[in-house]
């Protein structure tokens, strides 16, 4: 590896040891650019990594909601303005009760990379809070969202930082948070925050983005191999928007999901999520609050299995679709195996360092990182944010269209970047180096600050 990339990584493992994630993945990501720094020794003199490590603004602020029985709660809001040299700041808002300064950093660092695969202008920011939004009821969570909101209206704007859903914040939140920005601003802003409903200025596809991108690309993986998406199984993870979406087009193109899992375990459904009556259910799994997947097995008559994770099923495709770090080394033992030919990362950073390394040595395995497969979610925010500034909306197929185009052209992209250093059909090194290229030049351009 490049001298240079190893310093900056030494360096980050020293500094960010209690951010183990945010370590990992300038792990992952600079490990893969380091042919592109042989290449340009300016990189080096301009000590261009360390400043990419750094966020360029990052804050937390005080939430302070009342439960339904009066009673007070205190939590703690995070926003990471990680990289604005391709556009105003761009990233979602996870709700969940894990975040930490590390989670929300891994996660803007992530999406600097992921945007400009896209090939649109945003930059790169992420945010969130410790509130877990399990159990709450509708108006505890307007309550926190309005909160949430009015500590963060002033350092957000359509020109400047953008946010969006992620874990535990989908539409009824984001429809929260932007009353409340009006209701402060008295304007409406409504480029302000992405994922918005379709009566106020959302984008049509906007929910099906992630899930629907994810499924074009593995078609794009598929015919790379001369192979179809007709008839493949498919094992998912979660049973959120992103698998939602993922059900949805591939039972359209004639796959089936036949895991679904939660905190609680998974369930596995051999005839496919594929009715409508069951893709419906994950909606309403979601909207409860509840956060089992039994509930799934309970009503469909399917194996559940408690305490498991689905990475031992047989299936054609693996696709990580719930959080970080869901496939440790021993899944990833267990995926070879038995023989799985596609792994196709959906969630940011599911897979563990060793048992991403280890993947990627199996022969005749291949696969797909998850910042350019989950890419069409925000590269349609991005498309929500210019019909509003172009006060049109576009139709579905527009979009859609669109959306498909993108992932066509990140997969090319990534193709591409691989091949010019001689890595051959390298998916994961091939969408970092595209990813980095541009912020790299973008910020070398723009000069040092
Ligand atoms: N949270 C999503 C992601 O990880 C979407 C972000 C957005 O639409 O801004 O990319």
């Amino acid at each position: 590896m490049n001298a240079y990339v190893e310093r900056v990584i030494e360096y980050v493992k020293k500094k960010h040891g209690d951010e183990p994630e945010f370590v990992q993945t300038v792990e992952e990501v600079f490990s893969s650019i380091s042919p592109v720094i042989d290449a340009h020794p300016e990189y080096e003199k301009a000590d261009l990594l360390t400043r990419m490590v750094e966020p360029e603004r990052m804050f937390t602020f005080r939430v302070v909601w009342r439960d339904d029985e009066g009673q007070w709660h205190t939590n703690i809001g995070y926003r990471c303005q990680f990289n604005g040299a391709l556009g105003p700041y761009k990233g979602g808002l996870r709700f969940q009760p894990n975040v930490y300064p590390g989670i929300i950093k891994f996660l803007g660092f992530e999406q600097t990379f992921k945007n400009s695969l896209t090939g649109l202008p945003i930059g790169g920011g992420k945010g969130g809070s410790d509130f877990d939004p399990a159990g709450k009821s509708d108006a505890e969570i307007m309550r926190f969202c309005q909160s949430f909101m009015t500590a963060l209206y002033r350092y957000i704007g359509p020109d400047v930082d953008v946010p969006a859903g992620d874990i535990g914040v989908g539409g009824r939140e984001i429809g929260y948070l932007f009353g409340q920005y009006r209701r402060l601003k008295g304007a409406w802003e409504n480029g302000v925050l992405t994922g918005k409903g379709a009566t106020y200025g959302g984008s049509l596809i906007r929910p099906e983005a992630t899930g629907y991108g994810a499924v074009y690309y593995l078609c794009e993986v598929l015919n790379h191999e001369k192979d179809t998406i007709e008839g493949k199984t498919i094992a998912c993870a979660g049973f959120g928007n992103v698998t939602w979406g993922i059900c949805k087009k591939a039972t359209e193109l004639g796959a089936k999901v036949v895991t679904l899992s939660g905190p609680d375990g998974y369930i596995y459904d051999p005839d496919g999520v594929a009715t409508k009556e069951k893709i419906d259910y994950l909606v309403e799994m979601r909207a409860s609050g509840r956060n089992k997947v039994k509930d799934y097995a309970d009503k469909f008559g399917v194996q559940f299995f408690p305490g498991e994770k689905p990475w031992g099923v047989k299936v054609d495709v693996v696709m990580p679709s719930a959080m970080q770090n869901d496939v440790h080394l021993e899944h990833a033992k267990q995926i070879a195996a038995n023989g799985i030919k596609y792994y196709i990362e959906v969630a940011n950073m599911p897979t563990t360092n060793d048992a991403l390394a280890f993947l990627l040595e199996q022969k005749g395995m291949i696969v797909a990182p998850s910042k350019a497969v989950n890419a069409g979610g925000v590269g349609v925010s991005a498309l929500e944010m210019s019909q509003n500034s172009e006060r049109l909306v576009w139709t579905a197929e527009e979009v859609d269209a669109q959306l498909h185009k993108m992932m066509k052209t990140i997969h090319e992209m990534s193709v591409e970047a691989a091949e010019e250093y001689g890595l051959g059909y390298n998916l994961v090194a091939g969408a970092n180096i595209a990813g980095f290229k541009k912020v790299a030049t973008a910020m070398m351009e723009q000069g040092c600050f």
